[in-house]
């Protein structure tokens, strides 16, 4: 049955990797109807097992070319790490006019390393669904995720209209916001918005964990004065962040330099106490809150 309102339907998707993301897809594939089969690949049975328990997927497998055998689309689901490999052993899989799409968090490595793998006639659209927990597996999934957010799809140039048409389709219909973006810009952007915080929480929770013995008490005590909102950025899958700055090494870094800087600066006018200084750039953070609220992205 074709969902009334997108007009959206696919007779075979196969999803590789069925975590907090891919889960969560396969939830709004199965509540809007809009897949007569779902097809579930993942490293272990163990998550296979979850995934079927949950009612979300309708055969499993570990081999990533059966899955992928008669799917109209194909999506990525995976720590970006494995995706060249998946790549490679799902391609003499695919069927000629089949959609391969993904959900990783960095784009320009997904074309490097996904592109060449696949075979003519198959149509490639990387997209990032910019929506997340600090949970993992096919139990912490939930159809709303992706409500109200942002999502970003890199095509190279190319890429068949149609099969990206397809692809913005399928996350309005999750209730996401649907951009355009060269892969490059794209990851530059999120080093920003996601990945550097996600390095300065890993290292404020470290440092945290190196103190003192009965420092570190006083430090769980405490938390809620700000410090425990880095230790739920900091409990994020460390695979997944692994991969993330791995493949988003050179925008990582030069966010990383700019932020070393802006830091040292704080750091003179706290030395020197320039109050002034230290108010200025604080008044100047809290607006970019209000930007924040008013985009309702909060
Ligand atoms: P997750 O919850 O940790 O799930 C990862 C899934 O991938 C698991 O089902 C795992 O299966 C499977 N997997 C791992 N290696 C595999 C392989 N070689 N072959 C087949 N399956 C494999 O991860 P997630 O949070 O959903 O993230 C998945 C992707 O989404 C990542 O690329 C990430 O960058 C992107 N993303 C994440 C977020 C977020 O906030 N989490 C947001 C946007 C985008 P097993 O359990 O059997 O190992």
């Amino acid at each position: 049955m074709t969902d009334p309102a997108s007009g959206l339907y696919f007779g075979r998707v196969a999803l590789i990797g069925i975590g907090l993301i891919g889960s969560s897809l396969a939830r709004v594939l199965k509540r809007d109807r809009l897949a007569g089969h779902i097809a579930v690949c993942a490293r272990t049975h163990a998550t296979l097992d979850a995934a079927a328990a949950l009612g979300i997927a309708d055969s499993t497998t570990t081999d990533p070319r059966q899955a992928v055998t008669d799917a109209d689309l194909v999506v990525l689901c995976t720590p970006l790490g494995a995706y060249g490999a998946i790549a490679q052993a799902m391609a003499a899989g695919l069927k000629p006019g089949c959609i391969v799409t993904d959900v990783g968090s960095v784009k320009s490595c997904v074309i490097a390393d996904v592109g060449p793998h696949l075979p003519d006639g198959v149509h490639f659209v990387p997209a990032h669904p910019v929506a997340g927990t600090e949970h993992s597996g096919p139990q912490s999934g939930f159809a709303e995720l992706f409500e109200g957010r942002y999502c970003v799809l890199t095509p190279p140039s190319g890429t068949d209209e149609t099969a990206i048409d397809t692809v913005t389709r399928l996350w309005r219909q999750a209730g996401m916001i649907v951009e355009r973006m060269a892969a490059t810009h794209h990851d530059r952007v999120l080093a920003i918005t996601s990945h550097l915080p996600h390095l300065i929480a890993y290292t404020i929770v470290g440092t945290a964990t190196d103190l003192e013995d009965h420092l570190k008490l006083e430090v769980i005590k405490f938390s809620a004065g700000g410090f425990r909102d880095f230790t739920r950025i900091a409990s994020s899958d460390p695979v997944m962040w692994r991969d993330i700055f791995l493949s988003n090494r050179d925008a990582v870094l030069e966010m990383l330099q700019r932020f070393n800087e802006d830091l040292t600066a704080l750091q003179r006018a706290i030395r020197w106490g320039e109050g002034q200084a230290l108010e200025g750039r604080f008044a100047r953070t809290r607006e970019i809150r209000r930007g924040v609220l008013a985009a309702k992205q909060a």
